[in-house]
């Protein structure tokens, strides 16, 4: 049986060089990465320990190789990506701001990202997986929501736990049809990883403690994380709250250190860790992802995971 099942774009990220680049003159540019927020996800999951399984597509090109490869020198189970020479496999660029934003062009909804839909979803994966975990940035396309309602339908007749990390972006804002997804898929989901701007965009301006409450009264979910970046995360479930200062670093590149965070938390779960220890990973493992420059360069084993840990200051 599969532990952990991640869906979704398989990317390759390009990314400027220095703060305050743009993209409307020449600079220079470093990559190609391996990207793509669940392929983050999934390759940490598996470094951690877990049994992990991708359902994607990617191009029959280099960037192709450069994703799937990494994927399965790390352990994923690669046999639900299929490779398609229909378009080439999805790209992102990225350039970093003084001011700590960043700004992204993302090339998916006309590459093989796209190309998933219900029947990419393989039963035996689906059906067969403890926890299937979904990213918003996953629910751009007709398809790739039919793939992951498809897949959501699956896990629950297996009995599986669904993760979901909304990930929302400026294009969800404007699209009722992504805006629909995300909320289905918040009815399905048993453990929830927002952001702070994430809870915003479910709850408006409410304090966090108010936001979750009424997350918690309408939905089924059974626990919230709120990752904060360098404040750390705040664990709540239906009887308590923690929150888990993060540690000291300087950050690089914060790209991917959401998607991170996520597949330790979930790989440790999956694992039987207990909950504290569980998010003292996953935030060690957010601190040393934001401290190498690409998306999955800063992605760890749990050793290196512990060994951090005992060097490191924490915030307070
Ligand atoms: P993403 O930008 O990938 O979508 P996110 O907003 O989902 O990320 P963040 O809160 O930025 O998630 O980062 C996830 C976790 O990584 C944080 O909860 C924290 O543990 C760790 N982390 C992020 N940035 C830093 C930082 N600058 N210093 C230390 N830890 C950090
Ligand atoms: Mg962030």
């Amino acid at each position: 049986m599969t532990d952990i099942l991640s869906m979704g774009e398989l990317l390759a990220e390009i990314m400027a060089e220095r703060v305050g680049q743009t993209f409307t003159e020449p600079g220079v540019f470093l990559g190609p990465y391996p990207s793509g927020a669940p392929a983050i996800f999934a390759d940490q999951a598996a470094k951690t320990g877990a049994s992990v399984a991708f359902i994607g597509c990617a191009g029959e090109d280099g960037f192709g190789d450069l994703i799937v490869n990494r994927l399965r020198d790390d352990g994923v189970d690669v046999s639900g990506i299929t490779r398609t020479d229909e378009l080439p496999t999805g790209t992102a660029f990225v350039t970093y701001q003084e001011d700590g934003s960043r700004e992204f062009i993302f090339n998916i909804g006309n590459s093989a990202a796209a190309l998933i839909d219900a029947d990419s979803v393989d039963p035996a994966l689906a059906g067969g997986c403890r926890y299937f975990h979904v990213m918003g940035s996953s629910l751009g396309s007709s398809g790739s929501i039919a793939a992951v309602k498809r897949a959501l339908e699956l896990v629950k007749q297996g009995d599986g736990k669904v993760s979901f990390d909304p990930n929302i972006r400026p294009e969800v804002l404007t699209s009722p049809v992504i805006s629909e997804a995300i909320h289905h898929v918040l009815k399905e989901c048993d453990i929830l990883l927002p952001s702070e701007a994430d809870l915003q965009y479910f709850c408006g301006d409410a304090p966090e403690r108010e936001a979750v409450a009424t997350l918690f009264d309408s939905h089924r979910l059974e626990m919230i994380v709120v990752k904060n970046a360098a404040e750390g995360c705040v664990y709540y479930d239906r009887t308590r709250s923690l929150h888990v200062p993060s540690f000291q670093v300087a950050e690089v590149d914060p790209t991917g250190a959401g998607d991170c965070f996520g597949g330790t938390l979930i790989s440790c779960l999956a694992q039987g860790i207990d909950i504290e220890r569980a998010l003292t990973l996953a935030n060690a493992a957010g601190a040393m992802a934001v401290s190498e420059r690409g998306p999955m360069e800063g992605n760890t084993t749990l050793s290196e995971l512990d060994r951090f840990i005992d060097s490191a200051e924490r915030h307070v």
